[in-house]
């Protein structure tokens, strides 16, 4: 049983841990020692073996007792930009090297509430800043599909983590894109939930007013699991959390969907997008039309506006969020320095990689004086407009549906130093993300090279347990995200 326990799901662990099948403890070794053995993936930046154990023994008494939450003794991993009591948190940035936070993230607080063990922090973007993991401090992640390919990003290590069976699930957090796209390179399920629905206490701050927090797993029910854990109101910590009560996201999987109507935006199937993701999409739909949902053709006219409009907001909000890190209140601090001015510019220059530093200083232009009407006023009218745009799509179609990115996961390396070629390939995802609403990806097929594709889901908002059921329908009529990568 033990060298099979890493290819059970959340549901199928939460059921063996009850049944006293296998122990929480029992569990946390298995997965840490996987997390040891294919260490050469970098999708791990931090595991803290007596922390871990500790969790799953308290776990494992309180499946004794039988008064043990539905996930209790589960093993998961978090995306390294949740602030962690049990572990250090670095953002992915040289930044945060050896910072250790006094609290735990409003997230991670309560999927340990759901009874969840953590091995450990995940590598990402520097400060969820990409779509290649490349943009790490530290070291990039493989894709385990292919290990001369980026696992996408910025929660790359947490895609590559659950796709490799290091962990069952991992915590990720989108801005942009960032749980769908990486989903997507590495045959996993993956859902951002409605802007609000998740607390955005506790994870370090990119783009404010679009991080969302989100779990990524195998399958749509373990996110269902996990979905349902981590949201929910916190009125104290974060004023943008939605008063919504939390829901249980597993009570509508298995819904019917006849007759829904998926709507396939134009603007998502033009020039760009390659043709062995747009027959796996294709196929997909297909396969959504086989289970009685109805395929109708919308328009999103301002698709290709998302990205001028998300790379000048995200970047004028990181400016803002990333003042924080003056070296003073915690984190790198220069070693020599003649005054405060010069001890805050050496520390941000050493502490901060290349891309941040480019983000810090688009947004601070683009909201300066003279440049604040024609760049972020503009983009903050448009963002209007798409969001506009998608509440006139629901008024033909129940849930939207099309690619996550253009093309499969690159060879590492492939886009260099060109920071452009990263930010186009975001297309797809960002609308959803500038509007607010939640996505998701889920395993549609494989391309060149034998690479996953995924198929995006976007729902109106608070919608997320329709995503999950129609996802959940696909997968029971499908096997993409039961295959595993070739030594997993
Ligand atoms: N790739 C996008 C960016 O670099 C999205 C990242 C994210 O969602 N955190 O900003």
């Amino acid at each position: 049983m033990a060298g099979e326990l890493h290819q059970l799901t959340v549901a199928q662990l939460a059921e063996g841990l009850r049944a006293r099948t296998f122990s929480a403890g029992e569990l946390a070794r298995h997965f840490l020692q996987r997390a040891a053995q294919h260490d050469g993936l970098g999708a791990f930046l931090a595991t803290h073996e007596e922390a871990t154990l500790a969790q799953a023994r308290a776990a494992d008494a309180r499946l004794a007792q039988g008064d043990a939450p539905r996930l209790a003794g589960v093993p998961l991993a978090h995306k390294d930009i949740f602030v962690t009591r049990d572990f250090p948190t670095t953002a992915g940035s040289k930044m945060l090297e050896g910072y250790r936070s006094p609290f735990d993230a409003t997230v991670v607080t309560r999927l340990a509430e759901a009874g969840m063990v953590t091995l450990g922090k995940l590598n990402c973007d520097e400060f969820a800043m990409g779509s290649s993991n490349e943009n790490s401090a530290y070291h990039p992640v493989k894709n385990p599909w292919d290990t001369a390919r980026v696992p996408g990003g910025s929660s790359g290590g947490s895609a590559a983590a659950v796709a490799a069976r290091l962990a069952p699930a991992a915590t990720g957090t989108d801005t942009g894109g960032s749980i769908r796209q990486p989903a997507s390179f590495c045959g996993i399920t993956g859902i951002k939930p409605t802007y609000g629905r998740a607390s955005r206490w506790g994870m370090i701050a990119y783009a404010s007013s679009l991080d969302q927090a989100g779990p990524m797993a195998r399958t749509a029910e373990d996110c269902s699991l996990l979905l349902s854990a981590l949201c929910g109101p916190d009125p104290d910590r974060d004023s943008t959390s939605l008063n919504v009560p939390a829901e249980d996201f597993t009570r509508s999987l298995n819904d019917s969907i006849e007759g829904l109507r998926i709507g396939v935006p134009r603007e998502f199937f033009g020039e760009g997008l390659a043709a062995d993701v747009r027959a796996a999409v294709d196929g997909a739909l297909k396969a959504l039309q086989q289970l009685g949902a109805r395929v109708v053709e919308i328009s999103l006219p301002r698709t290709e506006l998302a990205i001028p409009v998300y790379y000048i907001i995200a970047p004028a909000e990181a400016s803002s969020n990333l003042a924080r890190f003056d070296g003073v209140k915690f984190g790198h601090r220069a070693r020599d320095y003649t005054d405060l001015e010069d001890m805050y510019k050496k520390t941000r220059a050493e502490g901060f990689g290349e891309e941040v530093q480019r983000r810090i200083m688009t947004g601070t232009y683009v909201l300066s004086h003279g440049y604040y009407d024609a760049y972020y006023l503009q983009a903050q009218k448009i963002r209007r407009l798409i969001a506009d745009d998608f509440q006139r799509a629901f008024k033909e179609c129940d849930v939207i549906a099309g690619p996550v990115a253009p093309t499969v996961a690159w060879q590492l390396g492939a886009h260099g130093a060109d920071p452009l070629a990263d930010y186009l390939a975001d297309i797809f995802t960002l609308p959803a993300s500038l509007a607010g609403l939640p996505g998701m990806s889920v395993p549609a097929g494989f391309g060149e090279g034998g690479m996953p594709v995924g198929l995006q889901l976007i729902g109106n908002y608070l919608q997320e347990g329709r995503l999950l059921n129609l996802a959940h329908r696909l997968q029971q009529a499908t096997d993409f995200h039961l295959r595993a990568p070739e030594g997993f």
